[in-house]
């Protein structure tokens, strides 16, 4: 059979100019691609989504007024009608197949410079949506900006129905058995506070049609690496780990909310980190591999945009219990540290729900109907974080 090298797909908004089609399984490709789409972020960023069925290997180049996505291995999808939102730097979009390489090659009304590291996600499927390769970019600085304004129009961004799959939510107890976590003046033991929220959790998360594991359902003690292991197997969206705090000042109350970092963001969150790790060194037998295990498959690339997605979580988090008039600790929204307990490939946070040193707080954390106002605020943030991007 003749095998054209070449077969060009030109897809611009409602137009398909097919040049020439290449025979569907000329090759074997390991990847296929499934679709692209486009999308305004804040900021005015222009967003490119390619979604692949296997995890894709690409370079990028950037020739006058174009960007080139190059996907190795992978087959072009004839079928392809990339949802083109209005109001991007995306003029078209083209497909070009030259071997086993596939290149999407998107036209753009201005330059850009080339994206840094920080705006290029690489995504594990999740719902209907399989692997993603997500491209954040602004015009660059060889721009003209008197015309700038013409491209200020909203997205809309192609809705998906339902997903097939319910996204999967892992929440986690802190501490249990053995480890009793902080302990108020009161007696009131961490323990025994976070397991009734994360139960409360789970029912308002099932009801309202997501999937949700416990890490513990009753009083054990668990290594932290064993609770992070239980997100990857459980192939979980998002991973809540709940606690509460202990402050040698009495005085000092309030939530706060935590992201994996190796580095912390200031010395309070290092050394809540330090407390909280310290749980493992209760009982050193056990799971140390997994915690390497996992850290082994993160590529750098996934970890940059697990902590991306965690952060966006997080921020949603801090927003939603400061709309539900819960007491926030002074400092920033969300803090990062290096929590073993998030050492994973999934997107997560720690959320400290008070201060059980304080004597009023400790007395709210005990109560009904504190723990449902806290778990009303975590099901409005799990349901305003956005699991598709
Ligand atoms: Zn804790």
């Amino acid at each position: 059979m003749f095998i054209t090298r070449r077969n060009v797909l030109k897809l611009s908004g409602l137009t398909a100019v097919i040049v020439a089609l290449l025979p569907r399984v000329a090759f074997a490709a390991r990847n296929a691609l499934r679709t692209v789409r486009t999308g305004v972020q804040p900021g005015n960023k222009t967003r490119l989504v390619i979604e692949t069925s296997s995890r894709p290997s690409y370079s990028l180049s950037y020739p006058s007024n174009q960007l080139v996505v190059t996907l190795a291995n992978t087959a072009a999808n004839a079928q392809l009608s990339p949802a083109m939102a209005s109001g991007t730097l995306i003029t078209a979009i083209t497909q070009i197949q030259s071997g086993d390489k596939l290149q999407i090659v998107a036209d753009l009304a201005k330059p850009i410079d080339e994206i840094p590291r920080d705006n290029i996600m690489l995504l594990n499927p999740n719902g209907d949506n399989e692997y993603r390769l997500v491209l954040d970019f602004v015009a660059g600085s060889g721009a003209r900006t008197a015309t700038t304004t013409a491209t200020t129009a909203t997205a809309a961004p192609a809705k998906k129905s339902a997903p097939s799959r319910k996204y999967v939510v892992v929440i986690d107890a802190g501490h249990g058995g053995k480890d009793p976590g902080c302990i108020g003046k009161g007696g009131t033991q961490e323990k025994t506070v976070v397991l009734s929220v994360a139960k409360k959790l789970k029912n308002k998360l099932d009801a309202a049609g997501f999937q949700t594991y416990l890490t513990r359902s009753n009083d054990t003690y668990l290594k932290l690496a064993h609770r992070a292991s239980i997100g990857e197997k459980k192939h979980a969206d998002l991973f809540l780990s709940l606690h509460a705090n202990a402050n040698p000042r009495r005085s000092m109350q309030g939530f706060s909310i935590y992201t994996l970092s190796e580095k912390a963001s200031d010395e309070e969150a290092a050394k809540l980190a330090d407390a909280e790790n310290a749980a493992d060194k209760i009982d050193v037998s056990g799971f140390e591999q997994f915690d390497k295990d996992i850290r082994i498959a993160l590529s750098s690339l996934q970890q940059h945009a697990v902590a991306a997605m965690s952060v966006e979580y997080a921020n949603g988090c801090a927003s939603a219990f400061k709309r539900a008039k819960i007491t926030q600790q002074p400092g920033p929204d969300v803090r990062h540290a290096p929590f073993a307990v998030l050492r994973s490939t999934v997107p997560g946070a720690l959320i400290e729900l008070g201060h059980l040193s304080n004597a009023a707080e400790e007395k709210l954390l005990k109560s009904s109907a504190h723990q449902d106002k806290l778990v009303a605020a975590i099901v409005k943030s799990v349901q305003g974080y956005n699991f598709d991007v």
